[in-house]
Formats: structure tokens, sequence, C-alpha cells
């Protein structure tokens, strides 16, 4: 069986490399620019759709529209709403300090959370210079 898109276990380590000690974010389309013929469309999602479940990457969308991955360094449990700040400029991901748990409680009793993370936007001070 060809399997274009490599062996699952190689597109982790092939993605996951791209966003360890980079602290950005990244879209599919852009993963895409980057990994170009190493893998197909279709095992990036799923490869990016694997990782966010095992906790490894967070996923959020910007403020496009466009979901974005980031590696959530070790900050994905069920609970932690951690907001990031995202520079608009160089796309640094720098983590702000986990909201209150009165403020966590809140949104867990409106209803069932699926993405708990989010990006507040901007220039970071190195590129407002
Ligand atoms: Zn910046």
């Amino acid at each position: 069986m060809v399997n274009k898109g490599g062996r699952p276990t190689t597109n982790r380590i092939t993605v996951l490399d791209i966003f360890i000690g980079k602290g950005k974010s990244f879209s599919h389309a852009r993963l895409m620019t980057i990994l170009g013929q190493n893998i197909n469309r279709v095992s990036l999602y799923r490869t990016l759709s694997d990782l966010v479940d095992a906790g490894i990457l967070n996923r959020t969308m910007d403020s496009n529209g466009v979901l974005q991955y980031y590696f959530a360094n070790g900050q994905s449990d069920n609970l932690p709403l951690n907001p990031h700040f995202k520079c608009k400029n160089c796309e640094q991901i720098k983590a702000l300090p986990m909201l209150p748990a009165a403020y966590l409680n809140q949104i867990l009793s409106l209803g069932h959370v699926e993405n708990t993370s989010f990006f507040i936007e901007g220039i970071c001070m190195k590129c407002s210079k």
C-alpha cells in the first residue's frame, strides 16, 4: 500500500519539529507551504487533529477566521483557560496568566468547553520599535 503522507509517527515528528522551539502559530496552509512535498493535505489535517487530541498542540481561530495551531507547552489540561498574546507581525506567541477559577467556573456552567485557548492579538514591543 502506498501512503503518500508517510507513516503517522513520522508525520507527527515532522510537524512537531516546526512548532517546537519557534513559539509561533501556524495555519494549515502555512504548514503546507513549509512542508511542501513531505506531506499531503489530508495527512496534515489528520496529524494536526491527532496532536490537538493528544494535548500537544492547541488550536484557535485568529481574527481573520483562520484556524491557528500552536505548541501547547504542557498547558492543555482540561480546565485552564490560558490566553496568549500573539504578535500579528512576527507571530511570536507568549502565554498570559491563566484566568481566575471564578471565570472558569462560569464558563463551565454555560456548557461543554471544546477550545480552551485564545489569542489576544497585537504588535509586540520588539516589532513596534
Ligand atoms: Zn512581533
